[in-house]
């Protein structure tokens, strides 16, 4: 086909089955590519749009796509969105039983399909092979294909063999697609998957609809629930913690607390563990209290914020969580609580850890750009982008350190302080003992060691405990001071701290800016109403319309409508069908099976209104 024929078609899909405008950042450049043959790797962050990349060619390319996909959950969801806009779409699992997926491979053989999603290893199995041999492929997306680098946090060994998939369909154009965005990842997936001569598409990884805030750590819990209960209570969340007991005593908490919270970690039997996700992906508002072992798959749109109670181990990890939230491109939030436990904990983790010498490095590595991106005091978004080496020009205004700017102050002169008191008391003692000493409290055990004597006893007096826990943290996350994994926490310093001793290095200090208030949530208050709709009424209508549609259905409520289609039918309130086609995100499958129903729900609001 020519290439312009094809750039038509793709638009043509693009506005009658999935209802948008127009093509978004690089997806027609991808749709261009991979429709004309050639391979491409894409890299997009979460949100960015990267299933369209693949679908639409599979739609204009004759055959059916095969797309592999790393798990279930991922599958069912994209394909039950397909299918509700009128696309040949199925996925082979394990989840089929054994006539679901007889008939599915039925349909495969038989050319019926647009798009088939398969596991990896489903893929490579032996009763793939004869199905797959005698099919027309039109593409192979093979998504989150970062699942193949050994470095990262998703690998999965299966991913392994799909460049074999290159050699068996020489003729079928393979596209990659992750987004995950650091360059030994980009490299590895390049090397594993034979994508040498592969297209690239690197966008933007900024992902402006989200706000970044990190709040020193005082009492996490009741600095979470102010966080929900001011800006997200109603809304649907995920809040990580590292270990399973902190998310079980978290999710207990919010609940008493009045907010709808599931636990979810590797400790709870399967069957809870799918129903939690259940609820979180189909109910409105569920908050999911989870460690790290929740996520991976999860393409829940509407999710309003990504919380995170401890540190994650890298900005890698931080940057992916976080990308859970918002990816409908409406406001959400990253909100995270930071103390200098954390820096102890994680510090502990990474030497305790038995890998090896190299491995370590760079975890170690890992550890200090995470805690420099805590420490920041200029815009967090530039920060992070720059970490992924992507230079943003200007300070965002979107972030907490841009709208809230840090102070910072030359803090030389108490760094000093704090290093010469550890240095005087031996290297042998914690955080509460030093600061102790230096704000010359004289209990006991000071006395009994003498230290009541030092020249620095009581130099810090001036600062309360928080202050100077706050300093300590501080030279800690800059590697100056190093805590000790004997189990006492004892800390030390590093060979870093010698030019400050001597005077010959400044250091610069943030401001903490400290919670005060008292967490409490109103009972009165409900879900938030986005801006743009205002109408509180007309938005509970619409979602109490699509909750019902859903739930007839048993898919999840976004399959239905995503929140900005409903947001956007709220502003323009079209009063005919016409009209409603012309709502992003209403393509014309689901036009004609769901635009009378919400048509109804308009004209009853408009009713309301006109008789108030
Ligand atoms: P990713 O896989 O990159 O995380 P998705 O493919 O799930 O992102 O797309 C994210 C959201 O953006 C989805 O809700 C999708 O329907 C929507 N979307 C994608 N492309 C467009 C577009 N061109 N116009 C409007 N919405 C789009
Ligand atoms: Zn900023």
């Amino acid at each position: 086909m020519a290439e312009t024929g094809a750039v038509e078609l793709s638009e043509t899909i693009l506005h009658d089955v999935f209802g948008y405008e127009s093509f978004r950042g690089q997806q027609l450049d991808v749709v261009r590519s991979v429709t004309a043959g050639r391979d491409a790797l894409v890299l997009m962050p979460t949100g960015g749009g990267k299933s369209l990349c693949f679908q639409i060619p599979a739609m204009v390319r004759p055959g059916t796509g095969l797309v592999i996909s790393p798990l279930i959950a991922l599958m069912r969801d994209q394909v039950e969105a397909l299918q509700q806009n009128g696309v040949r779409a199925a996925y082979l699992n394990s989840s089929l039983d054994w006539e679901s997926a007889l008939e599915v491979e039925r349909q495969f053989a038989s050319g019926a399909l647009d798009l088939l999603y398969v596991a990896p290893e489903r893929a490579l199995s032996e009763r793939m092979a004869p199905l797959l041999k005698d099919a027309r492929l039109s593409l192979i997306a093979i998504d989150e294909a970062h699942c193949v680098s050994q470095w990262g946090h998703d690998f999965r060994p299966e991913y392994l063999q799909l460049a074999t998939l290159a050699e068996q369909f020489p003729g079928v154009p393979r596209i990659a697609l992750t987004a995950t965005a650091d360059a030994p990842t980009r490299r590895e997936i390049i090397d594993r998957l034979h994508l040498a001569d592969a297209e690239l598409f690197a966008s933007s990884f900024d992902r402006p609809n989200i706000f970044y805030r990190v709040v020193q750590k005082a009492s996490a819990r009741e600095q979470l629930l102010r966080f929900i209960g001011e800006d997200h209570l109603g809304d649907a969340g995920i809040v990580y913690c590292m270990s399973r007991k902190r998310v079980e005593e978290t999710a207990d908490w919010l609940s008493s607390k009045g907010i709808q919270a599931l636990p979810y970690h590797a400790g709870l039997s399967a069957d809870i563990r799918a129903d939690h996700q259940d609820r979180f992906l189909r109910e409105d508002g569920v908050v999911m209290v989870a460690t790290i072992a929740f996520g991976m798959g999860i393409d829940k749109p509407n999710v309003r914020f990504v919380a995170h109670l401890d540190l994650p181990k890298s900005l890698e990890a931080y940057y992916q969580e976080t990308g859970r939230a918002g990816r409908d491109g409406l406001p959400a939030s990253a909100w995270m609580a930071y103390g200098l436990q954390d820096v102890v904990m994680l510090r502990r983790m990474v030497d305790d850890a038995d890998s090896g010498d190299e491995r370590k490095r760079v975890e170690h590595r890992k550890l200090e750009a995470m805690l420099g991106f805590c420490e920041v005091t200029s815009c967090r978004r530039q920060a992070l982008l720059g970490y992924f080496g992507e230079q943003l020009e200007q300070p965002c205004g979107h972030c907490d350190t841009c709208l809230e700017p840090v102070v910072s102050y030359d803090g030389t002169e108490d760094a000093q302080k704090i290093l010469s008191c550890i240095y005087r008391t031996g290297q042998m003692f914690g955080v509460a003992y030093v600061v102790d000493v230096l704000r010359g409290k004289s209990n006991e055990r000071i006395r009994r060691n003498g230290h009541d004597e030092l020249s620095t006893f009581g130099l810090g007096a001036a600062h309360d405990v928080s202050y100077w826990r706050s300093v300590i943290r501080q030279l800690v996350a800059k590697g100056l001071v190093s805590v000790d994994v004997d189990g006492y926490g004892s800390l030390r310093l590093t060979q870093a701290c010698r030019p400050v001793l001597r005077g010959e290095e400044k250091v610069s200090l943030r401001e903490d800016i400290r919670p005060t208030r008292r967490a409490t949530v109103s009972k009165a208050a409900g879900p938030k109403v986005p801006q743009d709709v205002g109408d509180e009424a007309l938005w509970q209508a619409l979602r109490a319309k699509r909750r019902e549609i859903a739930q007839a259905q048993g898919v999840p409520p976004y399959v239905i409508f995503h929140d900005a289609t409903l947001v956007e039918m709220a502003a323009l309130r079209p009063r005919t069908l016409d009209d409603m086609g012309l709502v992003s995100g209403v393509g014309e499958k689901k036009l004609a099976r769901y635009g009378q129903a919400f048509l109804d729900v308009l004209a009853a609001d408009r009713h309301e209104t006109v008789v108030d």
